[in-house]
């Protein structure tokens, strides 16, 4: 064998080697299974292919968690992981769960929106596979995952997503964002079958109020708000006002979801049923284009830099200063946004109120960190797995 050819099989080799190293690691995190411990309120866990048959066998066939107090009220859904680089859904889902006390009415938590999205990883920016939360009783883990669905349970994308049913024209991946594809399609791809589902709940379980948790990087403008439709203006309005003026460091704005932007839950939620439609974000830096080395700890501590020298050239749309966004933070102001909305919602329809104890706050959640709030699976009764 001469020269050239040696070096050609050598970088065969290393090639071979990188792809069998990456399998591994991927393998690893789509077979990984994140367990939710059924909180005393959990009256049954249903499957979404109850709504939507064809996304049985699929792994979009997620988890809902229904917490019924059995007492005549109101039901409220709280969606996490609609987009899973975008961890706090996911663990403000788990604390609900996990803790929530109905008094009346119901809610309803479904951790894990787009569970195709967290099965995989985003190309090319070497986010980390996982991520995990402390407590007293070792670590929670759950998958990071992307924005839309994996291509391994999606494909192939079509050249231009036409928004069913609006017909808007939107960018090719935006097929598997679940937070494009509302109000779905029975005979479409997986997200848009899963949102179809989804809808199919809210409109048969009379779901009043819709709340759907993001997080935003900072040099986004619609960041650290509450984006509502025309129905939940009132409630947003007020939850931002309360909110502001009594527990957060970094006030929370409110804002109209926008009429002629399609595919979005805080509008076709509202459109398309008798839901109130709202979604909350809040900053997460690692999402921003111009962090540093994107790792766990940049995701959970929500410190960088390069963000914060951003933000002194005013290129963002949140404060950032050394202290960044830590996890903590950001959980706690989704939890107290989620908490403060259901009190509104409540006071304002009295006969379809939905009283919910047992739910920490934002000062609560920094004060002991959302580890303290995250049930020890070998002690618990009943667990789900997601
Ligand atoms: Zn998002």
């Amino acid at each position: 064998m001469d020269r050239t050819n040696r070096i050609k099989l050598a970088a065969v080799g290393v090639a071979v080697l990188a792809a069998v190293v990456a399998s591994v690691e991927f393998l690893a995190m789509r077979n990984y299974r994140e367990t939710v411990i059924l909180g005393p309120s959990v009256s049954e866990v249903r499957k979404l292919s109850q709504y939507e048959p064809s996304l049985s066998g699929t792994p979009n066939d997620v988890n809902i968690y229904i917490m019924d107090s059995g007492k005549p009220g109101g039901t409220v859904m709280v969606l996490g992981g609609t987009h899973p680089e975008e961890p706090v859904g996911p663990i403000a889902a788990h604390i609900l769960v996990e803790n929530a006390r109905l008094e009346a009415g119901r809610l309803v938590v479904v951790t894990r929106a787009n569970r195709s999205a967290s099965l995989y990883s985003r190309n090319g920016e070497a986010y980390p596979n996982f991520f995990r939360v402390k407590t007293d009783w070792g670590e929670k883990k759950w998958r990071l995952g992307d924005r839309g669905g994996s291509p391994l349970d999606s494909w192939p994308d079509p050249e231009v997503y036409v928004h069913w049913p609006s017909h808007q024209m939107l960018a090719y991946m935006d097929i598997r964002n679940l937070n494009r594809t509302w109000p779905g399609r029975a005979d479409g791809l997986l997200t848009e079958r899963t949102t179809f589902g989804l809808m199919n709940f809210i409109r048969q379980e009379k779901v009043d109020m819709l709340i759907d948790l993001h997080e935003a990087e900072l040099e986004y403008p619609v960041e650290n708000t509450i984006v509502a439709h025309e129905k939940a203006q009132e409630i947003a309005a007020m939850a931002s006002m309360m909110l502001t003026a009594q527990e957060f460091a970094v006030p929370i704005g409110m804002e109209f979801s926008p009429k002629a932007l399609h595919g979005l839950s805080h509008r076709e939620v509202g459109d398309y049923s008798e839901a109130m439609s709202i979604l909350f974000e809040v900053a997460e830096p690692m999402l921003d284009r111009i962090r540093g080395v994107t790792d766990e700890s940049l995701l959970m501590e929500g410190k960088d830099d390069f963000v914060v020298e951003a933000g002194k050239h005013g290129l963002l749309y949140a404060p950032m200063d050394e202290k960044g966004w830590p996890i903590e933070v950001r959980v706690g102001r989704h939890l107290s946004t989620i908490l403060q909305c259901i009190d509104i919602f409540s006071m304002m329809t009295p006969d379809r109120s939905v009283t919910v104890s047992g739910v920490p706050r934002y000062a609560e959640v920094i004060e002991k960190g959302p580890g303290a709030f995250l049930k020890d699976p070998a002690q618990a009764e009943k667990i789900a797995q997601d």
